[in-house]
């Protein structure tokens, strides 16, 4: 097997690269270096995205009409892998990772036309309202009602851990439309406007004082029956192939492999500064297991990438990325927090542009908070322990 990228694959590593060097601030660098919250700020996340967007660059894997690249795989992993490894900023899930590939797949040519655009140049800024106060794993129990009117559906109900509702002008909702047979049936995916009287954010912060979800009330809200996807009572075959492309999480690998090399970095600080050469010799082993399976993961991801072809779903493989990379992401973070020792102690104020000083190193500000926020990855986006039920049945047929 050649390994080895190409002469046109090597010029175009080189033309990312020049890229990056141009439009990736040290500002943004850094803002990505701090964030210690699960999604990048928003602030910081739009203005990557709108530079993105201007090189035409976004959404590499979407067809070429609504704004893809028609790059290989291998270009894909190149721009991924650079990206991560010069810090760019993660771009926000909800509109380009979720609703974006389920319109894609799933919706009219009305509503392609008319949401894609949208939520390319971020005029659309979406949240997920999937999860209820009694429906979580168990997420076809949910309640939260939608009454059809004419043209319209009147909705009531609570949903909770939404995401960025605070800052979205739009959420994609599942909703119950009737509960005669069995729970997964009965559910309709409904796209609404987060500005209307009929809908009230209640924040819910996290153990790291964060602000990145909400609990929503709708209370007579409005969604119009033109902005369905799928058909009704039909929602739980939309919700199911939407959280597919949520688990799979484009080319996994290149965040991690660069997260060790901050680790690495790091601990020869520290040797550095109490001149302690020895202080490095716990953590080689752990480096590398960890190095190790981010490789792997990264070589996987790659395989199940290229298999996916236009209006395909990644099937149950999404479930093993997700389960493999989020361990991954923890065991990470654990590991940088062990590094920093009693520094991972204080509370650090993360938000972005704070005048605060730093207690220790400014690298160590974000560390502990990143610590706290990553136990969410193994929770959202279906538990780690619901995607191995998934990785049993469908796989193992057990
Ligand atoms: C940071 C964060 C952001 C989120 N953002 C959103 C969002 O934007 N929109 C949204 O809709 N939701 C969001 N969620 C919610 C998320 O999808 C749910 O938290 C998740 O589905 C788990 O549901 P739950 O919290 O109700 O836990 P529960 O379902 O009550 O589960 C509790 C525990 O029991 C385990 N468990 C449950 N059932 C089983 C089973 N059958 N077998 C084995 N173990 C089981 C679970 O793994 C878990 O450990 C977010 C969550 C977090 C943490």
């Amino acid at each position: 097997m050649n390994l080895n990228f190409s002469e046109a694959e090597v010029l175009f590593k080189e033309e990312v690269k020049s890229f990056l060097d141009s439009e990736l601030t040290a500002d943004l660098i850094s803002a990505a270096k701090h964030t210690s919250a699960v999604f990048t700020e928003k602030d910081v996340a739009m203005e990557w995205q709108s530079k993105l967007v201007k090189k035409g660059w976004l959404v590499p894997s979407w067809p070429e009409e609504y704004g893809g690249t028609n790059w290989t795989e291998t270009q894909k992993y190149i721009f991924s892998s650079e990206c991560a490894k010069a810090g760019a900023p993660n771009l926000i899930p909800m509109g380009l990772a979720m609703i974006g590939p389920l319109l894609l797949g799933r919706g009219t040519k009305e509503q392609k036309d008319y949401y894609i655009p949208r939520i390319i140049s971020g005029e659309d800024y979406w949240c997920q309202g999937y999860s209820e106060p009694g429906a979580g794993s168990d997420l076809a129990s949910l309640q939260c009602r939608a009454v059809r009117q004419g043209d319209q559906y009147i909705i009531n109900g609570t949903k909770i851990w939404t995401t960025h509702a605070h800052l979205a002008n739009k959420i994609f909702c599942l909703v119950r439309t009737d509960n005669s047979g069995k729970k997964q049936q009965g559910i309709t995916f409904l796209m609404l406007d987060m500005d209307q009287p009929g809908v009230k954010v209640e924040p819910i912060l996290t153990m790291a004082q964060d602000h990145d979800f909400n609990q929503v009330v709708f209370t007579d809200a409005i969604a119009n029956v033109k902005d369905r996807i799928g058909e009704e009572n039909d929602g739980w075959s939309v919700a199911k192939y939407l959280l597919e492309f949520e688990r799979s999480g484009g080319v996994g690998g290149s965040k991690s492999l660069s997260d060790i090399e901050f680790i690495r970095r790091l601990i020869d600080k520290i040797a550095l500064t109490h001149n302690d050469k020895n202080f490095i010799n716990p953590y080689m082993v752990k480096v590398a297991e960890l190095e190790i399976k981010a490789q792997a993961i990264q070589y996987t991801s790659l395989r199940i990438l290229s298999s996916i072809r236009e209006g395909d779903s990644p099937g149950p493989e999404s479930s093993m990325m997700k389960t493999l990379a989020t361990d991954l992401e923890q065991e990470i973070s654990e590991l940088t927090l062990d590094v920093i020792g009693y520094y991972g102690i204080p509370f650090q104020d993360t938000s972005f542009g704070t005048n605060e000083l730093a207690i220790g190193d400014e690298t160590f500000r974000s560390i502990a908070g990143k610590y706290q926020n990553l136990r969410a990855t193994t929770i959202y986006g279906g538990s780690n322990e619901i995607q191995r039920n998934i990785m049993a049945k469908a796989v193992l047929g057990l």
